[in-house]
This record gives C-alpha cells, structure tokens and sequence, in this order.
C-alpha cells in the first residue's frame, strides 16, 4: 500500500491514457442523458452516475476519494466549509429529541453550533470535560444519546485528545466517535486506526494551507454496524420515504453513511463544495506532507524558545516535552503534531494584547494553520460570543494568544517575537 506521502500527491484522480494529468475541473451544474429512464434511476438512487452537482461532481469526489484514502475510510463527502462538514456530521444521525457529547475544549464555531443553532433544532449537546473519568463520562450518557465528538488536538488549547479510550467509551454505548482531525490531518494522526468511526475536516486550515479556500469535509471508516443498533438510528436503518422506501444500512453497507449524508442533507440543504474549490483543495493536498513537516519544525522551535522567556507566562504545545499533552501526542502523533501553539505573556490580558500589536511579522488574523504566521485573542475574537463561564469551560485562558506557525524561517519568526517582548519590557 501506498505511504502517506505517495497518496497525499496521486490518490483520487488517476487519469488513464491520454488523459489531462491534473484534475479537471468539470464546472458543470448538470449533466445531459439520451433517455429520460437513464435520469430516473439515478433520481431512483438505483444506478450511480451525476445529474446535479448540488449532490456530486466529479471534480469533489476525486477529491473526496483522496480524502478518504488518506484516512484509510471507505467513502468521503466535500462540503462548502467544516461548519457545513461537523453540522452533517451530527445532523446525518441526530434528530430533534436526540442528544450528544462533544467536548467542552473544541473551536469555538462548532461550540457554537453544538450549543446553541442545534438545540435551536431540537438537539441538545452536553460538553464534557476532556480529562474526565470513564465513570464521569458514563453519567452523561442518555438512552437518546447518538454520538461522542471530539477534535484531534483542540482548537484553540491544543489539548491531545484520547482516542482509543474514547472510542471505547463510545462503542461501550453503542454510538460512534466523530472526531474533527482538522489541526493533525491525516499526515500526523489517522483517528480511524484507534477505533474512531468519522471523521471531519476543516479543510481551509492544513489542507488548502494557504488562506485562499473554505472548505469542509466529511470521512468515514464504514466501521460503525449501524444496523446492530438500529433503534437509535431510525435514519439509516428504516427506509427512507423521500426515496421509495430505501434503506441505507441495508442498501448502501459500509457506504451508507456518506451516501445519506449526500443525498439526504446535500439535497435538502445544499452547503456543496464548488468544483474550482475543490481543484484547490487537491492542490493543497499535494504538498500537504511536506508543509506539515515544516510547521512542526517551526513550530517546536518557537515552543521551546517561548518556554524559555522570562516574560512568557505559560506555553502549551503538545510536542513539547514536558507538556500536558506529550504522552498523548507521543503516542498518537509521534512524527509531530501541528503548527498552532498558545502562551501568555507575563501580566495577563492587557499585556498580551500590547505584545500581539507589537509583532511585525506575525499577522493578527482569523485564521490559523497557512503558509503565514498569524495568531489572535480568542478572548477577544473567535470565542468573543462566550460568556466568562464558557471560556472557563473551553479552557481558553482570558490571556490566551494562539499564535500558528508558518512557514517561515523559525529564526526570523523568533526576532520578530523577541522584539515585541523588548518593546512591551
Ligand atoms: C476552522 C475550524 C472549523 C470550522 O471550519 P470552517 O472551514 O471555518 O467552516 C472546524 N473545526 C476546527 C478544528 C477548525 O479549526
């Protein structure tokens, strides 16, 4: 079997003979058939071929099936963004009077989206804490719980998250682990081989890694037997009456959770990838391998310098020895585990801010694992909607900077953070 490397530039579109050797872009919405029977059996779900790229199209399924190779799954979807990735994720298997877990510590966006448009819907989300026990975890499990979520290396407190005991836990339960693997891509960390069931992807981080693309995009294992626990997933294991009375557990196997998530909630509620995005989706993967490797140089380099400062407070990176999170890293991201990292400077909230706007070179951007260094606030910016209690809960200390490593010369990138401490002195 291909090595990640390998299958980060050439898995997905294989052209045979003759064919353009980059991926073509089909930027088509439809597509023409000679008999109008044709169209019917793929309305009918019984012959695969597109119509309409607003379900598939060519040029995101290549792209998907890169994704899904890299994470050893059977089947992945595209989505505009991994807001649109995490909410089919949960949505794909939870109804209003369903419920499930997420951690307290994930990106503030689907913290969001957990706790408040989803119970809007009908779905409630309780958040634990990541450093909870067994027994702990277990008190939080209703009969109408559906799932477990949690994010590979938290964003933006860069906790490591326990996967193989999660995915215990989940499985103890009957319900599968979703984890959002968007910071260690599938190049530092592949869930799925610790027990994981699906996974999501923000793919505008790592994966565009230059700022230019948003989008999202959902894996899965084909791991989880839905239909062993077919009570608490009526949506794939009952027929479906907006399609004749299929079945997708029974139909579609190990691909039927991507096959619902597509022609389920991308039918209904659109959120498709656009095929020029995911052109540059795929250029971004082809490099993924070896700019990841840059960002964890770079990033451990800053980490230890940070570490050594007398004006730094605290500075938590999971490579880092000595860090919280470094067994966990070492055992699920032994070849490094992203480019983000967060500190404090020394005299709280105000003086981090006074150093953020001191930097030259690092940009205060909402943005996080690119080509460019840039950090923020959360405080003050992507966590801004969260009360003082909530930022407590996400471990997002008030004077938290999140500062994400590009790839520039780390020894550059380390005078510019020295001048900002002379100039704040
Ligand atoms: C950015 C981010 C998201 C949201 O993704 P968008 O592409 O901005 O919609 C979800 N999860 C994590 C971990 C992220 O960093």
């Amino acid at each position: 079997m291909a090595k990640i490397e390998t299958k980060c530039t050439r898995s997905g579109y294989t052209p045979k003979n003759g064919e353009p050797r980059s991926l073509p872009i089909y930027q088509s919405t439809t597509w023409k058939y000679e008999k109008s029977d044709d169209m019917g059996a793929l309305f009918d779900l019984e012959a695969e071929g597109y119509f309409y790229t607003r379900l598939q199209n060519p040029t995101n399924d290549y792209v998907a099936a890169k994704l899904a190779d890299l994470e050893g799954g059977v089947a992945a979807m595209l989505t505009s963004s991994g807001q649109a990735a995490n909410f089919f994720a949960i949505f794909n298997i939870c109804e209003a009077g369903d419920h499930f877990l997420a951690s307290a510590n994930i990106y503030g966006g689907t913290y969001n989206l957990f706790g408040t448009t989803l119970k809007k819907m009908g779905i409630e989300c309780t958040f634990y804490d990541q450093t909870m026990s067994d027994d702990e975890l277990q008190k939080l499990v209703r009969p109408n719980t559906k799932c477990v979520f949690g994010e590979t290396i938290t964003n933006p407190t860069v906790m490591v998250f326990d996967i193989e005991r999660m995915a215990a836990f989940a499985h103890r339960n009957g319900i599968p682990l979703i984890m959002d693997n968007t910071f260690a891509t599938p190049v530092n960390c592949r869930p799925f081989e610790w027990g994981c069931d699906i996974v999501t992807h923000s793919t505008t981080k790592y994966i565009d890694g230059h700022a230019s693309t948003v989008g999202g995009a959902i894996v899965d294992s084909g791991n989880f037997d839905w239909m062993a626990h077919k009570e608490k997933f009526p949506g794939l294991c009952t027929p479906d009456e907006s399609y004749h009375g299929i079945t997708y557990a029974t139909k579609f196997g190990k691909g039927a959770y991507i096959t619902k998530a597509t022609v389920q909630m991308m039918r209904d509620l659109g959120a498709i990838q656009s095929p020029q995005h995911a052109f540059f989706i795929n250029i971004g993967l082809e490099s993924l391998h070896v700019r990841m490797e840059r960002h964890c140089a770079n990033a451990l380099k800053i980490a230890e310098f940070l570490k050594n400062h007398e004006q730094v407070d605290w500075v938590h990176y999971p490579s880092l020895e000595g860090d919280e999170y470094n067994e966990l890293a070492k055992k699920y991201l032994p070849n490094g585990s992203c480019g983000v990292l967060c500190f404090a400077v020394k005299g709280g909230r105000e003086k981090s801010i006074q150093f953020m706007d001191s930097l030259k070179l690092a940009t205060i951007a909402t943005h996080v694992a690119d080509a460019q260094t840039c950090l923020l606030h959360p405080a003050s910016h992507t966590h801004r909607q969260l009360s003082e209690e909530q930022l407590i809960e996400a471990g997002v200390a008030p004077d938290l900077i999140r500062y994400s490593v590009g790839l520039e010369n780390a020894d550059d990138l380390i005078a510019d953070l020295q001048q900002a401490f002379e100039t704040i002195k």
